[in-house]
């Protein structure tokens, strides 16, 4: 731990830049570069098209943003555009510096099926079969068909009269659709691209339901990479018990949402699970805690594989700047509590079908907005209240007087770990911000802070301080907007040595964990040197 520690007791001096290389970042398109700071600021403006899920749409408005609206504003007009579907490259290459977009290029590497299991095994091979066996075996089809023949009748010759099980997925579909499931070769059939994998059919079974985990990660950077991980999410339950003699039951084998709410039962009591199909990730967590199992360690390994999933395809992601990715993890654990990853869903769904959905889901959202958008004035609210102007200029500088980070109550890398993964008598799940500040609130304070840095850079002389310093390095991200610096005529880029938000609402910072991951991820991407850190961490 002792580079963790060696973070967390850097003296605040080090944290504190020169007021000059403060960069308020331009927010609002609707506020020209001549106007006044402090001039009134128009509400932000989200762009949506007709695959964005309603309820983006109802907590922007909810939060007082505006809706885009082409016939009467400039195309540029707007803040953040999030739809379900990806975006062109020239969506990406045409961002500007006061846009976001909610998908990175590239992604799909990790949420399609063969994508996702070519680079899982590519790391394999990498480094090590051990690191990377959090997935079921699998082999590509139609490529892999002779592999997994082979190894097919391998198994059945081992087993002697057991019977083996396999599952049989369409590599782009999602939501259950197309799946076979087997343990007789003459059953697979496909066509197109699908991936065969070993079936689990030692699931942990909640009174004998089925169930896998929906585990929400946002990507804010691939370059420099930066994951948080929502400390809530969904548990969701198959609405038919557990049997494997009825292979054909996808309402007893498949967890999917989509597929168990039209089943019979989906409204029936059903022993321990109750009504529905959904548990939140805090209640299955304590109930694991009533049978005396040690959810943190389970939540500790799920952070890893997240980890090591996503650095799988990090480096193949182009350079784009001004894009978060919401991911959604399904993880499915045995009867062993070993975590298993299944796939990786692009635009996890956010159809509020229950009132488990709606708790989760409408919070999840607003937390995303909270992390790419709003979380340092929310946090600065918090901490210094609105008649500090002192602190307030302390900390758009990227530090407090005090200690080296700025949000309020936020951990230090060093209980990072501990922080994400909560304590027994205190679960992770909380919030940290109120959930319904108005959006004139923040652009009010946003000016006064905007007039402060201003009247204080004009009184401030230039400190020696040079740009890439390696106390620069060290230096949390301010809880305002990070200082960006202008990559070509529109994108930003986030600068390298700054260091990440940890938290956001229940968003948790799971990379970079530590000064060397965070070194090891900027400025380039060194996936061995994580992946050492990562041996260190898990070995302990
Ligand atoms: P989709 O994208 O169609 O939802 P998934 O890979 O998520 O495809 O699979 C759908 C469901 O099938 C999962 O939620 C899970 O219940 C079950 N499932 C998928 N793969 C396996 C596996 N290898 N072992 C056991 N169950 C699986």
């Amino acid at each position: 731990m002792d580079d963790l520690q060696s973070l967390a007791g850097v003296p605040a001096e080090i944290f504190r830049l020169p007021l000059e290389e403060q960069t308020i970042q331009k927010r609002n398109p609707s506020r020209t570069e001549d106007e006044a700071p402090g001039a009134a600021l128009k509400p932000l403006v989200f762009r949506v098209d007709e695959s964005t899920p309603e309820v983006v749409q109802s907590v922007l408005l909810e939060r007082g943003w505006d809706k885009f609206d082409e016939q009467c504003q400039d195309v540029e007009d707007w803040n953040l555009y999030w739809r379900s579907s990806s975006f062109r490259m020239a969506e990406y290459v045409n961002i500007k510096p006061w846009q976001r977009l909610n998908h990175h290029p590239g992604t799909t590497n990790l949420t399609r099926k063969d994508c996702l299991a070519k680079h899982l095994a590519h790391m394999r091979r990498l480094y090590g079969e051990s690191l990377y066996e959090f997935t079921p075996l699998t082999f590509i089809m139609p490529n892999d068909y002779t592999k997994f023949v082979a190894k097919y009748f391998k198994e059945k010759q081992d087993l002697g009269a057991k019977p083996s099980y396999w599952i049989c997925k369409p590599a782009e579909l999602s939501r259950g659709r197309g799946i076979v499931i087997f343990s007789d070769i003459r059953d697979l059939m496909f066509k197109g691209t699908y991936v065969v994998q070993k079936y689990i059919c030692n699931p942990l079974l909640v009174g004998r339901y089925k169930c896998d985990l929906r585990i929400y990660v946002c990507v804010t950077g691939f370059k420099p990479l930066t994951i948080y991980m929502y400390q809530e999410g969904l548990v969701r339950f198959a609405t038919e018990k557990f049997d494997l003699s009825n292979l054909g039951d996808y309402y007893s084998h498949l967890t999917n949402s989509s597929i168990n709410k039209l089943g019979v039962s989906y409204q029936k009591i059903k022993e321990v699970v109750g009504q529905g199909c959904k548990w939140t990730l805090s209640r299955f967590f304590s109930y694991l805690r009533n049978w005396d199992v040690d959810d943190l360690l389970l939540r500790q390994k799920i952070n890893y594989m997240v980890i090591l999933t996503v650095l799988a395809m990090a480096p193949s992601v182009p350079a784009t700047y001004n894009c978060f990715e919401l991911f959604g993890f399904d993880i499915l654990i045995d009867d062993n509590l070993k975590p298993w990853l299944l796939e990786v869903n692009y635009s996890p769904a956010l159809t509020l079908d229950c009132s488990t959905d709606v708790s989760v889901k409408r919070s999840l959202v607003h937390d995303v907005i909270e992390l790419v958008y709003l979380n340092g004035l929310r946090s600065e609210e918090k901490k210094y209240g609105r008649a500090s102007p002192r602190s307030s200029v302390v900390s758009l500088a990227g530090s407090s007087q005090s200690e080296p980070c700025a949000v309020p109550d936020s951990p230090s890398y060093a209980s990072l770990i501990q922080f994400t993964t909560g304590s027994k008598s205190n679960p992770p799940v909380r919030h940290l911000y109120p959930k319904h500040t108005r959006t004139s609130q923040l652009r009010e304070m946003m000016s006064r802070q905007e007039r402060l840095l201003t009247r204080e850079a004009a009184k401030s002389k230039p400190r020696h301080k040079p740009r890439h310093s390696p106390r620069k390095m060290l230096s949390p991200y301010s809880s305002q907007p990070q200082p960006h610096k202008m990559k070509g005529p529109a994108g930003v880029l986030p600068e390298a040595g700054s260091a990440p938000n940890d938290h956001a609402g229940n968003f948790v910072l799971i990379f970079p964990f530590n000064k060397a991951t965070f070194g090891a991820s900027r400025n380039g991407l060194n996936v061995k040197r994580i992946i050492q850190e990562l041996q260190k961490l898990m070995n302990k």
